[in-house]
């Protein structure tokens, strides 16, 4: 694991309800097999088995707040509208954590989600996944790697945001 993604996470932790109201958040997923899988428009698509970071935004209050979107991703029962709904909807899919932290940048979700990729070397899942709302490029805003990339996402935010970071393990 490169080393400068090492990062003591008991200095962040946080309860779920401390959540800002809009701001960027990541969700950690974690594919326990193989699986090939339908995503709306991109078509049959293969999913290794392991760690994936999902990073995204919500900027609005009430039901387009950030708690209301992390509660939605985490429901099984839904109807798939976002890339990311076809894959947690699998049961060998879960989500581990959640870091979260406030911003009203929409970009931010960009350079998260690039921090992740080009400083840790996480790896593009399925390119143009989850990147209708990107603004910077980054092909798509779910990454992969077969460890754990917690630490990868943790050292993004707090590259950013330092001290004000959000973090419910699941
Ligand atoms: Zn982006």
């Amino acid at each position: 694991m490169n080393q400068s993604c090492g990062f003591p996470k008991e200095s962040i932790a946080s309860p779920f309800g401390a959540l800002p109201a809009r701001g960027v958040y990541t969700l950690i997923i974690f594919l326990s097999k193989d699986i090939s899988l339908n995503v709306g428009r991109l078509g049959f698509q293969s999913f290794p088995r392991g760690y994936y970071s999902y990073t995204g935004s919500a900027l609005g209050m009430g039901a387009t707040s950030l708690s209301h979107r992390i509660l939605r991703h985490l429901r099984k029962e839904k109807r798939s509208f976002w890339h990311i709904d076809f894959l947690l909807a699998q049961e060998d899919a879960a989500v581990m954590s959640v870091v979260a932290a406030p911003t009203t940048n929409r970009k931010m979700e960009c350079h998260i989600n690039s921090y992740i990729k080009e400083k840790c070397q996480a790896k593009i899942a399925i390119p143009g996944f989850g990147a209708s709302d990107c603004r910077k490029n980054c092909g798509s805003h779910l990454l992969f790697s077969q460890d754990n990339i917690k630490d990868f996402v943790l050292a993004a935010y707090k590259h950013f945001f330092n001290g004000l970071v959000f973090v419910s393990n699941l």
